[in-house]
């Protein structure tokens, strides 16, 4: 199932792609209208689902009318250098344990529009991102994926200077201004991709590839993330984790490459769909 966020209602995407069911009518209220009621009753409501009759009050879909598949989680995780070949390229040691903070929900975004560049030094990070399904309190990596909704492609923008300005490292608030966290274009359950723990990603800046990898490239997997976090903080349905982001960012390259006006960013993951952002630098009037 593909299941995506319009104007704040949850719809089942149809296999085909181009039409759309919303959640609340075709069960006649017992789901959402909202994203965060459906992640709350997540296994009912995929019961419901796969039984469902969705033929009837289909509408076509557009992408840049989505919104994140869960907008609103109440903890939002992201993990640091969890590919070997971006730890290189930072020139830091690979991790003994999952770099982790957080993208504040006000950088949320849908698949497509455009970012608006508070600096000269925002940089891009692919990124796969999970939602959980299923609270997850100390789960065993064997068992965490069935705490997991779906996947999604995310986009981890980070304005460089910023996080890495002062005495400790600003990643949160870096990597949280509004836009800085696309999504979409809709969350896939697991039954909808081949090997889950194996996806292509890739980022392209005006059609030039810039990062290309796997997942299966992870240092800490999404089941060793889910075991690691939930150690420590139970994991709610709904909440949102970034994965981390293979090499090829735009700081770490000699000279460093940052976004600029009118730069297309194109992020994709294989079975998963592609987000789409335009930048546009705040001009200092707007700011
Ligand atoms: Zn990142």
């Amino acid at each position: 199932m593909r299941l995506a966020n319009r104007d704040g209602r949850a719809v089942i995407i149809s296999p085909d792609g181009t039409s759309l069911t919303d959640v609340e009518r075709a069960s006649s209220g017992r789901f959402g209208p909202g994203l965060p009621e459906v992640y709350d009753r997540w296994t009912e409501f995929t019961e419901w689902a796969e039984g469902a009759t969705l033929d009837g009050e289909r509408e076509p879909v557009t992408i840049s009318d989505l919104g994140a598949p869960s907008p609103a989680p109440r903890q939002i995780f992201a993990i640091g250098l969890n590919y070997r070949d971006h730890a290189d390229e930072a020139g830091l040691d690979h991790p003994a344990v999952p770099p982790t903070f957080t993208k504040w929900v006000g950088s949320f975004a849908g698949p497509e529009g455009a970012l608006r560049l508070p600096a000269a030094t925002v940089d891009w990070e692919a990124e796969l991102v999970v939602v959980i399904g299923r609270r997850a309190d100390r789960v065993a990596a064997s068992d965490a994926w069935q705490h997991v909704a779906g996947l999604a492609v995310g986009q981890d923008y980070s304005e460089r200077a910023l996080q890495l300005t002062g005495p400790a490292p600003q990643f949160s608030l870096g990597k949280s201004y509004p836009g800085f966290a696309p999504q979409g274009p809709w969350l896939s359950t697991l039954d909808e991709v081949e090997d889950p723990d194996d996806l292509p990603i890739e980022c392209s800046i005006n059609g030039e590839t810039v990062q290309k990898s796997s997942t299966a490239k992870l240092i800490f997997s999404v089941p060793q993330i889910v075991e690691h976090l939930s150690a420590v903080v139970p994991l709610l349905p709904g909440d949102v984790i970034f994965t981390g982001t293979p090499a090829g960012v735009g700081g770490a390259r000699k000279p460093p490459r940052f976004l600029a006006d009118g730069d297309v960013v194109e992020t994709t993951i294989a079975g998963l769909g592609s987000l789409r952002q335009t930048c546009s630098m705040i001009k200092r009037e707007d700011a």
